[in-house]
């Protein structure tokens, strides 16, 4: 299910382009516009989904995948060993401003905490 309008929705579809570098039936990665880190990936499921919060009961498979696609990039990104983070903003007073699910993975630099 796509939602006209939604940015992320046009990049799973291929309707606008961005830099994927994980695609399969429920899941695509691409790098962040405007990245915050070196490496700097949103992992978002094909399905929209406005976020943390709408995932309902039988979404547990997809919210693992999310995650495992995380860990697996940040491998593949050789950053697993240096650290990185794994961030959802859930709410616009949280900083989410694209309301389709989506993972920050951010690594290639020393992260502080607490965020801010
Ligand atoms: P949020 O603030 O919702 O947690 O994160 C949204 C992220 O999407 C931001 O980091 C922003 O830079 C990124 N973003 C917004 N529009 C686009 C786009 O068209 N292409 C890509 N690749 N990233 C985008
Ligand atoms: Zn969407």
């Amino acid at each position: 299910m796509s939602v006209p309008d939604c940015i992320f929705c046009k990049i799973v579809n291929g309707e606008i382009p961005s830099d994927v570098i994980f695609h399969d039936e429920h899941v695509t990665a691409f790098r962040d516009l405007k990245p915050q880190a070196p490496v700097h990936i949103l992992i978002v499921p094909n399905r929209h989904v406005e976020s943390l919060s709408g995932l309902g009961d039988g979404d547990e498979a997809l919210a693992g995948k999310l995650l495992h696609v995380a860990a697996r990039l940040a491998a593949q990104e050789k950053i697993a060993e240096s650290g990185y983070r794994v961030v959802v903003n859930n709410g616009s007073g949280a900083g989410q401003s694209v309301f389709h699910l989506h993972l920050h993975l951010l690594g290639g630099r020393p992260m502080l905490w607490p965020p801010g």
